[in-house]
């Protein structure tokens, strides 16, 4: 019997052996999201792919912007939606973390909110329409306008044996060296589990910079984790040099001033080492911090400038 599964994003849909492209609304705002729709001719698994969940984020919007320009319904088995950039508004303002309209960080705002903020309401017209559609989910991040960071992947611990395994074999296949279990729910990948979909958040990039090696490194691993959900044909390249981090902790300011960390990514940290310190204007000491516990530094914050309750530093523990 011909495959009959359509996708959709809102307005937009595709059936078997389409590529759609346009905009899926984000209601009561005047968001509109990219979207790429291919569904494949042949049945199979359904990825989704965000990039640009943070606006500042640049590796991982372009690598969404090449998968949907260049992926075919012939050549995938299943389908796949991509949304390049989701965060459409944050990505045009230049922004770290936050939206323009309400200063909010989408990746702590799912499931959002049919009737909240701009931001509320790009998490739930992602989560309500996406999630739903979705075997396997890959938000790809990317190093912020300040985050100096390794490469590095988080999957969530949230779904039972079954999801989680599948979510670690799926990070692992995107072939960076640090992966990561996480417990939140707010964020992309952690809602998307609590709602029975497996998958990760990657980072890949540094400092609000893009290169073609970073897309070149995204858009190897990202099919190969669609080649391991048997979307798209060939062999799975096994990650061999993968560290399983059973956990993320990180460190956050409580001081405003000027930041001066002491560690750099990749660096082993031991509990209680210094990482850093953050000064006044007139260079005197405000507040040192000290690792939470033994791990390896996955990112440390490289801006000058640095808020109460900005994120300084995270290490992925063994
Ligand atoms: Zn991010």
């Amino acid at each position: 019997m011909a495959k009959t599964k359509i996708i959709t994003a809102g307005e937009l849909s595709a059936a078997p052996g389409e590529k759609k492209q346009g905009f899926l609304e984000v209601k009561g705002t005047p968001v509109k999201m990219p979207v790429t729709l291919i569904n494949g001719v042949q049945e199979g698994k359904t990825a989704l792919i965000t990039g640009g969940t943070h606006g500042g984020e640049y590796p991982g919007v372009e690598t969404a912007i090449r998968l949907a320009a260049s992926l075919t319904p012939e050549e995938v088995k299943g389908q796949l939606i991509i949304v390049h950039p989701c965060n459409v508004p944050a990505f045009q303002a230049k922004m770290q973390y936050l939206g323009p309209y309400d200063g909010k960080n989408l990746n702590r705002e799912y499931p959002g909110l049919a009737t909240g903020t701009v931001t509320q309401r790009i998490a739930f017209t992602v989560s309500s329409m996406l999630f739903p559609q979705a075997d396997f989910y890959m938000d790809l991040h990317g190093g912020d306008i300040h985050e100096q960071l390794t490469p590095f992947v988080i999957y969530s611990k949230l779904g039972d044996e079954q999801q989680t395994a599948c979510a670690i074999e799926g990070s692992k296949a995107l072939g960076v060296k640090y992966v990561v279990g996480s417990v939140s729910s707010n964020g992309t990948f952690g809602c998307a589990a609590t709602m029975g979909v497996p998958g990760f958040l990657a980072e890949i990039g540094n400092l609000g910079l893009w290169t073609e090696e970073e897309v070149a490194q995204y858009l190897a691993g990202v099919k190969n984790v669609l080649r391991l959900l048997e979307i798209l044909d060939g062999d799975v390249v096994e990650n061999k040099e993968a560290v399983l981090c059973d956990r993320m902790v990180g460190v956050d300011a409580d001081k405003t001033g000027c930041w001066y960390p002491c560690v750099t990514i990749d660096e082993p940290v031991k509990k209680g080492q210094k990482i850093g310190e953050i000064r006044d204007y007139f260079g005197n000491l405000l507040a040192e911090y000290t690792s939470p516990a033994d791990g390896v530094c996955v990112y440390v914050i490289r801006s000058l400038a640095i808020n109460e309750g900005d994120p300084l530093f995270a290490a992925g523990t063994m």
